[in-house]
């Protein structure tokens, strides 16, 4: 048949609207071919309607997995106005194809069956209706798709009044491209947990954020995934913090040349460091003065420093480690309380006495440490996708050499573009607002994940001001009864350094029944006084300073070095207040927010 009317394919699963539809199509002159079932509905309603073999000339065949599957159909549907498609037409004896109306078997609602098996699943594959959808849809300046009954009534609407419009069809093939992605996106899914659910595409994980948030699991679209499960089973949360320290510890060691490490809990660090050597006041304070090799050991130095920076922060961290781990380092972990380590490799004998901890369930990552991330990064809320390009600003002590107060400034020190460096690049995986101060290659307090930058400014100096205090000979002297364990231990001292002793009561009885002699309390003159020995820190903020305050409050915990993105209104107060405290300003010039 070749008349001048339209022809309309209709192969529907869900037939909502269909008749309505059908009378729409019939009262413009729009010739109907429909598959099997869609044919018979439309033919029993009392419409006018062809089967899809008037023009194939083959019958449905296999049980309906052959409908429409045929040059007929699908030359008519991607033929373009074009001579030699005319051409090619004309020699087959093939009409063209106007409006093609699909939509397709309802996979998603079978597979959330309880225990469907896979050859259920497989019959809910539909094929030639994906193959109608796409073929009309990548032929959308000719011709129009419809794969939603909910545009019918407004398709016919504009139908009689002449043409499908440029932009309705443009449209109409963007969500019947949408339809079909998200149809093979869930078959995949389906296939990928009941064909790759080993931990090598995809990882089942114990639950997610919380317990009852199931089912959780962690998958790439494609290969493998980067990491190898060695000990224990992750949990989301865990693996929010193994993957975010990993990329943390890789861009230290890329950006420093040092062995790096990362102490994280609810995705920020509570501590980060790279491996400078430990003087014996830090073995003290890190409490690694018996760990042996530590000395010869970059990445257990790094551990410890990470470890040691903020001991309360860090109880039942995620650890992740730049290198290969040794013994050394696994020492330093295996009495610590930790949720799990990610990390290089690992030697052995430090993987033997790593997979001891937690009755043998302690979580062990071996990373692929060429494993490249992807430049675009996607997450969704509450079922709306979020995307953007991954923050790939490479920091290093390179970053530092826009110096805005002294206006006379020499270059600065190597420790100083180190410990900024430290700062700002432990910054790229903080949750924001945050604010870092670093020394000796180490966080020495970080504030994150306040909504203002002066609280971050305060709790990362108040931090920075206890990991101090344990440096204080009264901290450092205390005599602890026997059997009193770490984190006890750590617990004690920040009471002791942070002003937060209970005057009396169970709690003070708690806390003196942990030493042989109870230490004296710090005064607010004797803190004050050893507090402003702080000296040559460097800060580091992931945004600009929006009032001067956070400056004051920075120099009171020893800053010396400042490095922020600039912007602000009181930009220039800033600066000057930097400059009447003896402060280095240094404009970092990107912001780092991270969420
Ligand atoms: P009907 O109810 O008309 O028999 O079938 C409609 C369904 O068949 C639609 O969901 C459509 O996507 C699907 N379909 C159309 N052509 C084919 C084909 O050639 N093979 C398969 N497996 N499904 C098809």
């Amino acid at each position: 048949m070749s008349s001048g009317c339209k022809t309309a394919i209709l192969s529907v699963y869900d037939k909502t609207g269909l008749l309505d539809l059908a009378k729409g199509l019939i009262k413009q002159n729009v010739r109907l071919l429909a598959s099997g079932g869609t044919a018979k509905m439309i033919r029993e309603s009392g419409f006018a309607v062809e089967d899809v073999s008037a023009i194939t000339h083959a019958p449905e065949m296999l049980a309906g997995r052959v409908k429409t599957l045929h040059p007929a159909v699908h030359a008519g549907i991607l033929a373009r106005d074009l001579a030699s498609d005319e051409k090619d037409l004309a020699e087959q004896n093939i009409n063209k194809v106007d409006y093609v109306i699909c939509n397709l078997y309802p996979f998603k609602d079978t597979v959330a069956k309880i225990n469907v098996t896979i050859p259920e699943a497989v019959e809910e594959i539909d094929v030639g209706g994906v193959t109608l959808i796409r073929a009309a849809a990548k032929n959308h300046t000719r011709v129009t798709i419809l794969s939603d009954p909910n545009d019918y009534p407004e398709f016919l609407g504009e139908l009689e009044k002449g043409e499908i419009s440029e932009r309705s069809r443009n449209l109409y093939a963007l969500k019947a491209f949408e339809h079909t992605a998200d149809y093979d996106a869930s078959i995949s899914e389906f296939f990928r947990k009941q064909y790759a659910s080993d931990g090598v595409q995809q990882l089942p994980l114990r639950y997610g954020a919380n317990p009852h948030q199931k089912p959780a699991a962690a998958f790439v679209k494609s290969g493998k995934l980067p990491f190898t499960v060695l000990c224990g089973s992750p949990g989301y949360i865990n693996l929010l913090d193994a993957l975010n320290a990993w990329f943390l510890v890789r861009e230290l060691k890329t950006a420093l040349g040092h062995a790096a490490a990362a102490s994280f809990k609810h995705v920020s660090p509570a501590g980060a460091a790279i491996g400078v050597p430990l003087t014996a006041d830090e073995r003290k304070v890190c409490m690694v003065d018996d760990i042996e090799g530590l000395e010869n050991s970059p990445l257990a130095q790094a551990y410890a420093r990470a470890r040691g920076a903020d001991r309360m922060s860090s109880f039942g961290d995620m650890i992740a480690l730049s290198d290969v781990v040794d013994v050394p380092t696994a020492k330093i972990i295996s009495r610590e309380v930790s949720d799990g380590v990610i990390a290089a490799g690992f030697e052995d004998v430090a993987l033997e006495i790593l997979k001891k901890k937690k009755g043998g369930k302690y979580l062990i990552l071996q990373m692929d440490p060429e494993f490249k991330p992807s430049s675009q990064e996607s997450r969704t809320v509450g079922g709306i996708t979020l995307t953007q390009g991954r923050n790939d600003v490479q920091i290093s002590p390179k970053s530092f050499t826009s110096i805005i107060t002294p206006k006379e400034s020499a270059p600065l020190s190597d420790s100083a573009l180190r410990d900024l460096a430290v700062a700002t690049i432990t910054l790229k995986y903080t949750q924001s607002n945050s604010v870092a101060y670093a020394l000796n290659g180490q966080i020495i307090g970080l504030g994150a994940g306040q909504q203002s930058r002066i609280h971050c400014t305060r709790l990362a100096g108040d931090k920075a001001d206890n990991w101090w205090l344990r440096f204080n000979p009264r901290v450092l002297d205390i005599k602890w009864k026997k059997g009193v364990k770490r984190a006890d231990k750590s617990n004690a001292i920040d009471l002791l350094v942070s002003g937060e002793l209970p005057k009396d009561g169970p709690e003070r009885e708690g806390y003196e029944s942990f030493f042989e002699e109870v230490p004296v309390p710090f005064s607010e003159d004797e803190r004050s006084e050893w507090i402003s020995k702080l000296k040559e820190v460097a800060v580091s903020s992931d945004a600009f300073f929006p009032f001067i305050d956070n400056v004051y409050r920075a120099a009171r915990s020893g800053a010396t070095y400042i490095a922020a993105p600039t912007g602000s209104q009181n930009d220039s107060a800033v600066f000057s207040a930097a400059e009447t405290l003896g402060i280095t300003f240094i404009e970092q010039n990107t912001r780092l927010f991270h969420h």
